[in-house]
């Protein structure tokens, strides 16, 4: 199952821009595996997200909807006091905790609304694993009047009964999934099932920048509002870009949309961080990537895929329910090969001294997918000088793991 990686530095940074090819191909990685049936469905969508790409109009009505519901743009900010305790390289977060439903998400479920409103579908279908994205999905729906099911694994919707609870006060049905692991891959899994059996009338929305082309690349082009701020934002109020960016990476999407902007921008160094679980040498982590997993397909593309000695998707752990995916966006698999994107894991514990650390000394509490880049943060920032500049992706907000860190603490409701 395993692909001849490509030669690190053959592929120069400015080709990345260029990618994927025609067929949906990064580099060995992503691609189009799927059945007869959706790949019809995924041909249309390539040709309607092709025609609206460079639209004007169709980019003028998504930058509408960023500016007047999720109220982008969001601040890029100076955490000025933990970067003085941490020592180094001053701090600057990009809040996309302050979107609308609190994470980067809705930038992409926004974008995907018009994409299914033009495609004249009434029906969306969504996946979601801590509920994150059902709920961006059931948030637009509610706003254009489509029916909405969301697909959660069993255990999911037994660990986040809120935010089951927020999707159905917003109209959506959530549908339990009884089958595998019952957390997102199945999810995904089940998602696509009933895709290929009601692709007429509905529009399957993806949370991240995996499956089938063209998903990767329009989760990625919707999210890359978030790098293009970020960009602009250094330039003003840092005088210049930063020397490092840094982002989680569960699928890949917040990571994607800050990085990508900057690509060809050599001097930018780029950190993605997965979840370490208990760490990568217990085998209890989410990181394939920065564990060197072997590469296979999930969910009809390409990429790193954590695998057991059988070549079964192996289980996943982490803190954060968000990044519990054993694969990870296709684009990143090259980026990794080509070195353009240094990964590394953040492990559980280190990832909850970040989350209390931001919230004691700013005021702002991160998801715990975010903590796992503030985390990397606090390990990078005394390694540099205080005239050097970190841009960390405040990729959510961490009302949602509230109850999470308090039963750590012991602490029931
Ligand atoms: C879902 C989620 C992630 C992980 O998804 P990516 O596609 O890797 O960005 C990260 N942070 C938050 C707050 C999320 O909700």
């Amino acid at each position: 199952m395993s692909v001849s990686a490509t030669q690190p530095g053959a592929t120069p940074f400015s080709e990345l821009t260029r990618m994927p090819d025609a067929r949906g191909h990064f580099g060995p990685y992503g691609g189009r595996f799927v059945s007869e049936t959706l790949s019809f469905a995924l041909e249309d969508l390539e040709q309607t997200y092709a025609s609206l790409r460079n639209d004007p109009a169709f980019q003028a009505e998504f930058d509408r909807d960023l500016a007047h519901y999720v109220g982008r743009p969001s601040p890029l900010y100076h955490a000025e006091r933990w970067s003085n305790a941490l020592g180094g390289a001053q701090i600057w977060l990009k809040r996309e905790d302050l979107n609308h439903t609190g994470a980067h998400k809705i930038n992409n479920t926004i974008g995907q609304a018009l994409l299914a409103k033009k495609s004249g579908k009434p029906r969306v279908i969504a996946e979601t694993g801590a509920g994150q994205h059902g709920v961006a999905s059931a948030t637009v729906a509610a706003r254009l009047g489509l029916e909405c099911d969301v697909y959660m694994g069993a255990t999911d919707v037994e660990r986040q009964k809120l935010n089951v609870y927020r999707m159905r006060l917003l109209g959506a049905r959530v549908i339990p999934v009884e089958s595998g692991t019952k957390t997102l891959k199945d999810a995904m899994n089940e998602a696509l099932r009933d895709w290929v059996t009601n692709v007429d009338n509905t529009f399957y929305i993806i949370g991240t920048v995996a499956g089938p082309h063209p998903y990767p690349l329009l989760v990625r082009d919707f999210n890359a509002v978030v790098g293009r701020e970020a960009r602009r934002q250094s330039l003003d109020q840092i005088g210049r870009l930063p020397d490092a960016l840094i982002a989680c990476v569960g699928g890949g999407s917040n990571a994607l949309g800050l990085f990508y902007p900057f690509v060809e921008d050599e001097g930018v160094t780029m950190y993605g961080v997965e979840a370490g679980g208990d760490g990568v040498a217990t085998g209890r982590h989410a990181a394939p990537l920065s564990s060197g997993a072997p590469r296979g397909v999930l969910h009809g593309n390409r990429t790193y895929l954590m695998s057991d000695e059988a070549g079964q998707v192996a289980d996943t752990h982490s803190v954060s329910a968000g990044l519990d995916y054993p694969g990870v966006g296709p684009e990143h698999a090259l980026w990794k090969d080509v070195g353009r994107v240094h990964y590394v894991a953040a492990n559980d514990d280190a990832v909850l001294d970040a989350f209390r650390e931001l919230t004691h000394m700013e005021g702002i509490m991160p998801a715990l997918e975010s903590a796992h880049a503030l985390a990397h943060a606090k390990v990078l920032a005394p390694t540099m000088r205080p005239d050097q500049h970190i841009v960390v992706n405040l990729s959510g907000r961490g009302d949602k793991d509230i109850m999470t860190v308090a039963k750590l603490d012991g602490i029931e409701f």
